[in-house]
């Protein structure tokens, strides 16, 4: 197949056609930013919903003997004997953490998981 367009002139063209789909992607991606951060607002306002008082109150609350793990809110490990609370989704933390991030989210801080909003 012998093309009629010279090469010098293919170049341009396809610098020509990188410009247009820049221009393009840009516009695309202007589009797309204002949506995530529209977006990640919305979910930034949802995230601070405090979970409901009798919700916090009814959750589990119990004696670790031997604690593997350490309460994700406040980074300490739990220590032997220590109340913690048990989430419905088996997380555990300090009683007094967990009660004070319910209070301001209601999710859960590891896994998401969704405590009752009224
Ligand atoms: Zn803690
Ligand atoms: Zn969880």
């Amino acid at each position: 197949m012998v093309s009629s367009v010279s090469p010098e002139c293919n170049q341009l063209n396809v610098a020509i056609a990188v410009m247009h789909k820049h221009n393009h992607i840009r516009f695309v991606n202007d589009d797309t930013i204002n949506a995530v951060m529209q977006h990640s607002m919305e979910e930034r306002d949802s995230t601070m919903v405090p979970a409901t008082d009798s919700s916090i109150n009814s959750l589990e609350s119990k004696t670790l003997d031997c604690p593997i793990e350490s309460c994700s809110i406040c980074l300490e490990e739990f220590s032997n004997g220590c109340k913690a609370t048990c989430m419905p989704c088996s997380h555990l933390f300090h009683n007094s953490c967990i009660a004070e991030w319910l209070r301001t989210s209601h999710y859960c801080p590891l896994c998401r998981f969704e405590m009752p909003t009224d």
